[in-house]
């Protein structure tokens, strides 16, 4: 990093202020998001639906209302606000869900946050200010921003007017993405991109569309483009035992590769807490009861070896150990 590191001394950030993000986490101090000590953004909204997503509250785009039923002390305030009467007074079952409209307003008077609005707008100048309150941290350990999700890539317009502002004050930007969208969206942000890294879910058209809700073959064609552009980039996979760990899932995801002239892929062990997320949410996708399989693991980079692609697990360096987003 090098300059200087506030907000005031960024006049253009002014004419970018009405340009809106929905973020629904920001951890400071993560050591797990790329090089060094970083804020990871976590953008709201994804156009994939993988059936292991570490963050299901961040599958749609706007503000969902959430609910900690450990966090409740039963003051009964959220009831007498909600205007739609969702709310009981049974705190197991709080929220009636096919009635809440998100509207907030019961998370606004909860004072314990078992209620809570997931997702927030931000403008450029706050988020700017958020972020540049550890650039000495940054500066120290080589880090920086990390942008997550969600599909942060979805909200292009607000980081196109982001971005530069970051750059501005030499700032270390890594993007986290899935690669389903149009490319006119990557490359529009491309310019203030130090680094992204790049998840690919299944090989076959088939196994990622059931998995994913989409056949996989953008987010190929958008690979293949981001490594032409000559961004530098690391390729990751989660291993979803049983689901994308088949021999011929291998040998498609190697292949493709190959084609984009690759040979290189960071796997990323499966994880399963985010399943304790779901009695939170309004609409929770199904539990998966599945483990990380050391065994199963050690043998697809076995498998990717045999195609010709180096495999390495996350933990060997500094690359997200979450399982994939
Ligand atoms: S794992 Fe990532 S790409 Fe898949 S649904 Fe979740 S946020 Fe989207
Ligand atoms: S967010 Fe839902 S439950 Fe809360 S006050 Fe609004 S409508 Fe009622």
């Amino acid at each position: 990093m090098r300059g200087r590191c506030t907000v005031a001394e960024l006049p253009e950030s002014r004419h970018a202020a009405k340009v809106l993000a929905t973020i629904f986490d920001i951890q400071r101090f993560s050591l797990h998001d790329g090089p060094g000590i970083r804020t990871t953004l976590f953008f709201k909204g994804c156009t994939l639906a993988c059936i292991w997503c570490q963050n299901p509250e961040s599958l749609a785009f706007r503000p969902e209302l959430t609910y900690y039923a450990e966090r409740c002390i039963g003051t009964g305030a959220c009831v007498e606000v909600c205007p739609q009467g969702a709310i009981s007074t049974v705190r197991a079952a709080r929220v009636d869900w096919a009635l809440c409209t998100n509207c907030g307003l019961c998370a606004d008077v909860c004072d314990s946050e078992a209620l809570r609005l997931t997702g927030r707008t931000w403008d450029v100048d706050t988020l700017l200010v958020e972020c540049l309150r550890d650039a000495a941290f940054y500066r120290s350990s080589g880090g920086g921003v990390t942008l997550s999700g969600g599909e942060a890539v979805m909200q292009h317009r607000f980081l196109a007017a982001f971005l530069p502002h970051l750059k501005a004050v030499g700032v270390h930007v890594l993007l986290q993405t899935a690669g389903e969208y149009p490319w006119h969206a990557l490359a529009l942000l491309q310019p203030w991109l130090d680094h992204v890294y790049y998840d690919l879910k299944c090989g076959l058209s088939q196994t990622h569309l059931a998995l994913t809700g989409r056949d996989g073959q953008r987010i190929l064609d958008n690979l293949g483009r981001l490594v032409a552009s000559g961004t530098p980039l690391t390729v990751r996979m989660p291993v979803v035992p049983g689901h994308n760990t088949a021999p011929e899932e291998i040998a498609a995801i190697a292949e493709h590769l190959h084609k984009c002239g690759l040979t290189d892929i960071v796997l990323l062990r499966y994880n399963a807490l985010w399943e304790a997320k779901l009695p939170r949410l309004a609409h929770p996708p199904a539990a998966q009861e599945l483990a990380h399989d050391a065994a199963l693991f050690s043998a697809v980079g076995e498998a990717f070896a045999r195609h010709g692609i180096r495999a390495r697990a996350a933990e060997e360096e500094h690359d997200n150990d979450k399982g994939g987003r």
